[in-house]
């Protein structure tokens, strides 16, 4: 991550240093990119797929009942409160798109065609147009439908539910590889597009990132201190104490900018803060691969930013069809640094949006990535305290079956 800053700065320097010309350095900002929209499909599907089989059909029902509900209505509210704030601020006003990168100002679709969308006619097809919400939809029932087959009474059915399930670990492990290389790129393709961008459009990129940088931060401060607190006072727990006690992860996630890498530390500071193991074990896991707030916050703001660098009036539908698919891309971003940048590039595809202006973001990431990831993991902790509370008549009672034991003995 700190190589991106390199390549960042280098490409900054570049910019100003050769202005227009800089633009020869576009194809390496071009190969990044398309890397990245390489990804997208195998990552949206196989990760889906494996995080619904991380857990049984019945712990699925009863305590994911609650926390699902719990993650989708956050995470869309975060959306949208990232489009407010990115609105009060409007990064991008000011800045026009490099000269000869193509711009198609996209039809806002109506939402009723969104909706109906998401289910494939026929499935190639929307492999083949990159349909996300419909990938997103058809890698869910894959998934419940290997999960109920593991969990089936018959031998045959089960053995082949746990055999498709294998493949999928193993080909999300070969798209996780595969990105991981592509981030070892990322460095030289950001100097290739800030080189290009700051060539052509000189500093006002400069001030446009530093407040799209300060809106990220304020979206999060305010998810933290406003909006977490008043969910934890509407469950009746003690907020200071909650802060308190988690503050172990809540730094993790700010210097590792990864939720998967901090769910270690997440679960401890979880129980530290009174959540039971039971919820803890099993919401914090999902949790740390769904449930993204920040991030969610990143592609409200990403989407206002675009927009405002288009000349793009977003309508009240176009609105509500990117808080569903920054939803959708929220739950299917993996807790990994920089995962966000992909999830972005889902929404501004199916928004219509220039795929370029993920890249242009992509230089200050380091630092918009380290509070998004904070929000993430301060989400799935209060996410889990919300529902350790609701289940506290069941966790009482094992533990007064527990007591009753331990006396008995
Ligand atoms: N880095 C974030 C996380 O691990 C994901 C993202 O990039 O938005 O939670």
């Amino acid at each position: 991550m700190l190589k991106i800053s390199t390549g960042f700065l280098l490409g900054i320097c570049i910019g100003l240093i050769f202005g227009p010309s800089a633009e020869v350095l576009k194809p390496l900002g071009d190969i990044f990119l398309k890397l990245l929209k390489m990804s997208v499909v195998p990552l949206i599907l196989l990760t889906i797929i494996v995080s619904i089989n991380n857990s049984n059909p019945k712990e699925l029902g009863r305590i994911g009942g609650k926390i699902f509900p719990y993650y989708i209505i956050t995470t869309a509210l975060a959306v949208f409160m990232g489009i407010g704030i990115a609105k009060l601020i409007s990064p991008g006003v000011g800045l026009s798109m490099p000269k000869n990168s193509s711009i198609e100002v996209p039809e806002a679709p109506s939402l009723i065609d969104v909706l109906l969308q998401i289910i494939p006619s026929n499935i190639f097809e929307s492999f083949a147009n990159g349909n996300i919400l419909s990938i997103v939809f058809l890698s869910i029932i894959v998934g419940f439908a290997i999960n109920f087959m593991r969990h089936s009474n018959e031998k045959q059915t089960k053995e082949w539910g746990n055999l498709l399930l294998k493949f999928m670990e193993a080909g999300s492990e070969v798209v996780f590889r595969i990105l991981n290389g592509i981030l070892q790129y990322a460095p030289i393709g950001v100097l290739g597009i800030t080189a290009t961008t700051i060539g052509t459009q000189g500093l006002d990129t400069l001030s446009a990132l530093a407040k799209y940088v300060g809106a990220s931060y304020l979206g999060v401060g305010i998810q933290m201190v406003v909006v977490f607190p008043i969910i934890l006072l509407l469950f009746k727990v003690p907020v200071i104490k909650f802060f308190v006690n988690t503050r172990e992860a809540i730094v993790t996630a700010f210097v590792t900018s990864s939720s998967l890498a901090t769910l270690p530390v997440t679960i401890k500071s979880a129980l530290k803060a009174g959540i039971s193991d039971r919820v803890a074990n099993f919401t914090l896991p999902v949790g740390a691969t769904v449930n993204m707030n920040g991030s969610a916050i990143h592609f409200g703001v990403g989407v206002v930013f675009a927009a405002d660098i288009i000349g793009y009036d977003l309508s009240v539908g176009a609105i509500i069809a990117i808080i569903l698919t920054g939803t959708l891309a929220a739950i299917g971003t993996a807790g990994v640094p920089g995962a966000g940048l992909i999830g972005m590039s889902i929404v501004f595809t199916q928004a219509g949006l220039p795929i370029e202006i993920v890249g242009l973001t992509a230089g200050v990431n380091v630092i918009t990535d380290m509070v998004f990831t904070t929000c993430n993991v301060t989400g799935d902790i209060v996410g889990a305290a919300v529902v350790d509370k609701s289940e506290e008549k069941h966790t009482l009672s094992l533990v007064e079956d527990k007591d009753i034991a331990q006396t008995s003995i």
